[in-house]
């Protein structure tokens, strides 16, 4: 399965230049096949709703549709000359299959204007040379497993990561001004960030990371400040497992689900909860509970030096941790799905 996308690294402006060696393009959060699965949940949740209507005006399509737009628009490049211009990658064809939906010239207009506007907006250079759009640091975080929830205190969060971003998008969607650094200029730019976001937000390697030395062992980022660079593995995306990275052996999802909600989803899917407290609270109460499935996810792995990464992972157990891997994975895609349309709800009752 193809999981598009470019992902991330901490952002620490001050150490980024001196501290992040290795280039990584890497999938990102579920492949586009998990972001069309939460997003169908929602548009199901949501059929004869007043948030389902105001989706429909707002976006003109689904949120199935809209979920992958946001790594739609990891295609936009940005040139020496400061043009910006979508650019398909003629050895990547497969990038575009999520986003043939937004081929006409005004739609792509409508992406590199976004990413224009959300470029320079923080310091992103995860090569330690070039800047890559901020806009592509909205899609994750990476608090250390040890400290089991998010706090925008701890290493691995910025003021322009996954859990800020969500709560942008959510304040534009209210009518309030987008916060900075995030340039929103829409609502209808808030809910395709809304309908992406609320995916990466549950693939619990987007928020949840593990830190190492570099002999394999474990550390913790927030016993050092600021946390040293080389121990990132950037929600995994440096752990190699046979001919794939930890990371996007994550993103994504059992085959058998397609790209579209299935009975057994929307069942577990309305059997969530709801999210008590503050609709304010909810982005970090849901990064919370991510952290803690990640510590699942890298429950029984040791890791060793070296590989195709910077590291390779052995597993205690190797069935049994695919079993619970794909058991997660549907919990994580029915949840997702049910806080994008409670949040939605919530926006509008
Ligand atoms: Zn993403």
């Amino acid at each position: 399965m193809i999981g598009h996308i470019v992902r991330r690294l901490i952002v620490v402006a001050a150490v980024a230049v001196l501290a992040v060696s290795a280039a990584h393009d890497t999938a990102a959060a579920w492949g586009y096949q998990g972001h069309k699965v939460v997003g169908s949940i929602a548009d199901r949740l949501l059929k004869d709703t007043n948030a389902g209507r105001k989706v429909g005006e707002i976006l003109g399509t689904d949120l199935r549709t809209a979920g992958p737009w946001m790594d739609c628009l990891k295609a936009v490049r940005r040139d020496d000359n400061d043009n910006y211009a979508y650019t398909i990658d003629p050895e990547h064809l497969e990038y575009e299959v999520p986003c043939t939906k937004f081929k006409t010239p005004e739609l792509r207009d409508e992406m590199v204007a976004f990413v224009k506007r959300n470029w320079f907006t923080c310091t992103y250079l995860p090569d330690g040379v070039h800047q890559r759009g901020c806009h592509e640091t909205y899609h994750f975080d990476d608090v250390a497993l040890q400290r089991g929830r998010f706090d925008r205190a701890f290493a691995g969060t910025n003021p322009h990561d996954l859990v800020a971003a969500i709560n942008a998008a959510v304040a534009v969607l209210q009518g309030k001004p987008a916060p900075p650094p995030f340039a929103i200029a829409s609502k209808r730019e808030a809910l395709f960030m809304l309908a992406h976001f609320l995916g990466d937000l549950h693939q619990p390697l987007h928020v949840g990371s593990v830190y190492l030395d570099a002999a394999g062992g474990r550390i913790d980022p927030d016993a050092a400040h600021p946390a040293d660079p080389a121990t990132e593995t950037a929600g995994a995306n440096f752990i190699q497992d046979e001919n794939i990275n930890l990371h996007r052996e994550w993103d994504d999802i059992p085959t058998d689900l397609g790209e579209a909600a299935t009975r057994e989803l929307l069942a577990d899917a309305r059997s969530q909860p709801a999210t008590p407290g503050s609709l304010d609270d909810w982005p970090a109460a849901w990064a919370s509970d991510s952290i803690t499935v990640a510590q699942q996810a890298f429950a029984g792995l040791t890791f060793t030096p070296g590989g195709a990464q910077r590291w390779t992972v052995t597993f205690d157990d190797h069935a049994t941790y695919l079993r619970a891997q794909d058991a997660i994975k549907r919990k994580q895609l029915a949840k997702a799905g049910a806080h994008l349309a409670e949040l939605l709800k919530a926006i509008w009752p």
